[in-house]
């Protein structure tokens, strides 16, 4: 028998019992007399002793063991005279009788422990190894547990997992398509999906009602710490439905994730129209964690000959509570902080509300006392406050101070990551204008409908048009989004309108989807949620990467299986690709 026991399970209720335990060798130590030897696997680690003046030759048999040996071992459970608290086994250890050697290994090239010495590329290139450590493991453990949980709740409620094809057809909207030449279609290409839409929508045409699918789609975009060039959707659809049903099932789904995978119960959670996410927090992803909620004082500022403020479209600013005590030093790091060119702010101006109830700003010589209380009274600031102050152009000037403010809450400490302050964003606008190509873009995709009410504008003000869109956004991270589509074939036809497609391109891109509305598509709408983004957020980190089991780096590359990689030349022949100036010569 290879074991009886995993490395995780034994206590002191165990004592007496004879087991056999298999695993890797994380360390060992000798001691004079005495070696001890960590076995790990999955599921934890239990210590084995070797008695030099009991067994010797066993003793010094088991100090010719290497790290990563594949071991197991036959012996008796005993309690520990050493007990360590911080292991679910602590309390007891194995009295080795013999053992046996199942594989060796060569020397890791880091240690493979909960901390470790291996350098990140050095981790990915071993990513096998990188995930024999607890805190990786446990990543990926995690994944499972909210795999397991969503098919859990999506199958109570009735919806139907469905595969849909991962060998599709490019598109021009959205980001840029991976493709796969064909080679029996010489000279044509497969583009892999950057998610399931046209076919999610498709099969609420054909009848299935509620679909679900945890699936990966692929978007070939420049990459950051929070992006992988495949990531994993749970892709969801329903059909007869209103934003408000969507919301509520999704909702429940949020909740049971929480309640089952982190014992947390959350809060119904609160609708915020786009518009007031933008003019509150500056962004369409609050974190509402925290309130310091934006502050307009454009008004209340003008004509006082202080230009910043003179020609501004917004000056506005947020109130941070018991800030006063800051530093020079401290606000000129902040004012570095918002002059970042990230963030692109002129400059700060901020304004004391000492404890002795003086004020002082750095904008003093512009403006007298009883003006500057004004400022305290719209900002409802308190002795003790510090009111921080940007203008200028306006989205710009939203977009620096929501840095601003997510800084201020680092700072004060109000974004604890154990805190979960989940929030709809509901009534995104339906098109995003875009200066460089003159035209309006979706803002979400082609395919979600306008609010009925209104529709009119599409004709004479396109870009007042909102959107039955909806995001999901937790902690300031947009976890999921979606909408309420365009079942009707004539709209779906006039929104390709506006977004600049001719007839004959709507037709060669869409019209699988515009032929299927004419056999009665039933009302429809659906979401995605970042399954990636979510398992990195319930597990307290800011990197996707953490909770992947194989990711590719910053470039994009698999540095474990060395890919992208070029191809022979009889692959690329079969292919009818002429170019490739990569390709190994033979
Ligand atoms: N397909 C959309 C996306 O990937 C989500 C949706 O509208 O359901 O963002």
């Amino acid at each position: 028998m290879l074991r009886t026991h995993t490395c995780g399970e034994l206590t002191l209720s165990d004592k007496g019992k004879q087991v056999t335990l298999s695993g890797w060798i994380q360390r060992s130590r000798d001691l004079g007399g005495m070696t001890f030897i960590d076995l790990r696997d999955r599921y934890g680690i239990t210590q084995l002793v070797f008695n030099m003046e009991t067994n010797a030759p066993l003793c010094e048999a088991a100090r010719k063991l290497g790290r990563e040996f594949v071991i197991s071992a036959f012996g008796t459970v005993a309690e520990r005279s050493n007990k360590n608290p911080k292991l679910p086994t602590g309390d007891i250890e194995i009295i080795v009788e013999r053992f046996e050697v199942l594989n060796t290994s060569k020397i890791p090239p880091f240690t493979i422990e909960d901390n470790t010495d291996g350098g990140d590329e050095l981790r990915m290139k071993y990513r096998y190894l990188d995930l024999r450590r607890n805190p990786v493991r446990e990543n990926i453990l995690l994944r499972h547990r909210m795999a397991i949980e969503t098919r859990n709740y999506m199958n109570d409620t009735g919806f139907v997992e469905i595969e849909t094809p991962v060998l599709i057809k490019s598109t021009p909207e959205g980001a840029r398509d991976f493709v796969v030449p064909s080679r029996m279609n010489e000279g044509e290409f497969y583009a892999l999906p950057q998610s399931p839409q046209t076919f999610k929508q498709l099969l609420m045409v054909a009848g299935f009602d509620r679909y679900f699918q945890i699936v990966k789609c692929f978007r070939d975009e420049d990459l950051r710490a929070d992006r992988q060039p495949e990531f994993t959707q749970i892709d969801c659809e329903m059909s007869f439905v209103t934003q408000d049903d969507i919301l509520a099932t999704f909702e429940g789904l949020v909740k049971h994730l929480f309640r089952k995978v982190k014992g947390v119960e959350v809060n119904d959670i609160p609708r915020m129209p786009f518009s007031e996410a933008m003019k509150y927090y500056g962004s369409d992803k609050p974190d509402i964690r925290f309130g310091m909620k934006f502050v307009e004082l454009t008004d209340i500022v003008k004509g006082r000959d202080f230009k910043v403020f003179d020609d501004a479209a917004l000056v506005a600013g947020i109130n941070a509570t018991g800030c006063a005590v800051y530093t020079r030093k401290q606000l000129d790091a902040l004012t570095d902080f918002v002059k970042r060119p990230q963030i692109g702010a002129g400059g700060l101006i901020y304004l004391r509300y000492n404890e002795d109830g003086s004020l002082k700003s750095s904008v003093d010589k512009f403006y007298s006392e009883e003006e500057l209380k004004r400022w305290v009274a719209a900002f409802g600031a308190k002795p003790g406050d510090l009111m921080l102050i940007l203008a200028g152009e306006e989205n710009k000037t939203r977009k620096a101070l929501s840095e601003l403010r997510l800084e201020m809450g680092n700072q004060l400490g109000l974004r604890n990551p154990e805190v979960f302050a989940p929030l709809w964003v509901v009534d995104f606008p339906l098109l995003e204008w875009d200066d460089e190509t003159r035209r309006f873009y979706a803002m979400h995709h082609p395919f979600t409908s306008p609010k009925p009410e209104d529709v009119a504008l599409l004709d004479t003000d396109p870009g007042k048009v909102r959107a039955n869109a909806y995001d999901l956004v937790i902690n300031g991270v947009e976890i999921g989004g979606g909408s309420i589509r365009i079942h009707d074939r004539g709209m779906q036809k006039k929104m390709f309108t506006v977004l600049g497609f001719s007839d004959e391109d709507a037709q060669a891109q869409f019209g699988f989807l515009m032929n299927a509305f004419e056999y009665g598509a039933p009302p429809h709408g659906g979401i995605a949620f970042g399954f990636d983004r979510m398992c990195s957020l319930f597990g307290g980190s800011e990197s996707i990467r953490d909770y992947i089991a194989f990711p590719k780096n910053n470039a994009g590359r698999d540095v474990m299986i060395d890919s992208p990689a070029p191809i022979k030349q009889e692959q690329l022949d079969e292919l009818g690709i002429k170019l490739n100036t990569k390709a190994p010569k033979e």
